[in-house]
């Protein structure tokens, strides 16, 4: 496939709603770490689908069906090789991250969890990687044991060595903090696990979009994500699993499509990732997450990775500029977000003065309080980049958090 250049303006074009004024100025939209904006491929690619394509799947023996169940089946061909999963089927697809870790700890907390055993997570994880474990292990009598960070956002590997010395049954951790950009070393920290023979579980909600995926290099148990955060529609995503694993998980729905043969007496369960598929799926999303990879796939990653990086660096230069800055978030290693306070300022009343300005940016404690808790501060603003942000966007960004901070101080 031809590349595209990584001209700006063309990729812009891409998003049409960039191009709007909101509170008649022109939007500024930092907001991607909640969800990034969909280009004109993917909601073009949705929208042929329910003019042309639309039937369920796997089930019908007439044209439409088999189209749509070959198309579905593509995209999850599609997703396997972006993250270079040995076989389609080790994509399982979901709603998402959130679901995701849900089926995890409940499918995979069922095959490894017994009562007093423990689950590790680190102290950056945001709610969805954490609230699952919590409340699977509440159930089982076990204990949740949470890696130690810093106060520059950076998790004491010394501290995941003892406790993966205390032999927890599983671990799950994000590749990139929703809060403070944290780039984690997983590759080291599966390894340092599988010495111990535990599986790793990844959150890579944060960086599907943002760096290329290999799990067969990282050698990762589990890989989860949400197509929304890389230019798909919301309501899809999905997960890698290594086979081995996913064909020792028990279901975790029950229903149509999962199930070979049923009666009243008993029921036995379809291959591998279908076992984990109950229901109808939203078929017009994975193929607006087929197109979104193939949109992504499109560019120079690499040049894609070292342009978001200027941004990054270009932000945090310009606000550390602006008198009471503090950055949460300190790590040497950091991708696609920018999170900080203003001494003596709620973020939320200087989010909400922005957003007047024209700019989103997300404030809050970004589903993960306790990180919030941790640093000892309510939440703070975040800026979070994707492809289609520039340069002069930052400097109105930066140009309405002064005017703001002025204005609360
Ligand atoms: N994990 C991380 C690191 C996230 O950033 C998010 C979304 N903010 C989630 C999990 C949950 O993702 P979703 O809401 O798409 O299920």
């Amino acid at each position: 496939m031809a590349l595209n250049r990584f001209n700006i303006n063309e990729i812009r074009k891409q998003f049409p709603v960039l191009d709007q004024h909101v509170y008649g100025k022109p939007l500024v939209y930092f907001d991607n770490a909640a969800t990034t904006q969909k280009p004109l491929c993917v909601i073009e690619r949705e929208r042929d689908y329910y003019l042309h394509e639309n039937c369920n799947i796997h089930r019908g023996v007439h044209y439409l069906s088999q189209m749509a169940t070959e198309a579905y089946e593509n995209a999850r061909k599609t997703v396997a090789q972006f993250v270079n999963a040995k076989q389609p089927q080790e994509i399982v697809f979901t709603r998402g991250t959130t679901e995701s870790l849900n089926l995890l700890a409940t499918s995979l907390g069922q095959l490894l969890v017994n009562q007093g055993d423990k689950v590790v997570v680190s102290a950056m994880e945001h709610h969805s990687n954490m609230v699952p474990w919590q409340q699977m292990l509440m159930r089982s009598k076990g204990e949740l044991l949470v890696i130690r960070m810093d106060k520059k956002g950076v998790l004491d590997l010394n501290h995941y060595e003892e406790l993966l010395k205390q032999r927890p049954k599983i671990v799950s951790i994000a590749h990139i903090s929703n809060t403070l950009g944290t780039v984690n070393p997983i590759k080291e920290m599966i390894a340092m696990a599988h010495k111990y023979d535990i599986p790793v579980i990844i959150d890579g909600a944060q960086s599907m979009a943002h760096q290329v995926i290999d799990v067969q290099d990282l050698d990762c148990d589990f890989y989860v994500f949400s197509g929304h955060k890389m230019y798909a529609p919301m309501g899809i995503g999905g997960l890698y699993g290594k086979m081995e694993w996913l064909e020792k998980m028990p279901p975790y729905q029950f229903g149509g499509e999962m199930v070979d043969t049923v009666s009243f007496e008993k029921t036995t369960f379809n291959k591998v990732p279908f076992k984990f598929e109950a229901g109808t799926p939203n078929v017009g999303a994975a193929l607006g997450l087929e197109t979104a990879v193939k949109f992504i796939q499109s560019f120079d990653r690499q040049e894609v990775e070292a342009y978001e990086d200027e941004l990054l660096e270009y932000a945090t230069e310009q606000l550390a500029n602006i008198e009471g800055t503090r950055f949460i978030g300190q790590a040497p290693k950091r991708n696609g977000l920018i999170s900080f306070v203003i001494d003596g300022i709620h973020p939320y009343d200087l989010g909400t003065i922005i957003d007047k300005m024209g700019v989103a940016v997300r404030t809050g404690h970004h589903c993960a309080e306790p990180v919030m808790t941790f640093f000892g501060i309510p939440g703070t603003v975040r800026a979070s980049f994707a492809m289609y942000n520039t340069k002069e966007e930052i400097n109105i960004f930066v140009k309405a958090v002064e005017r703001a901070a002025n204005m609360l101080k």
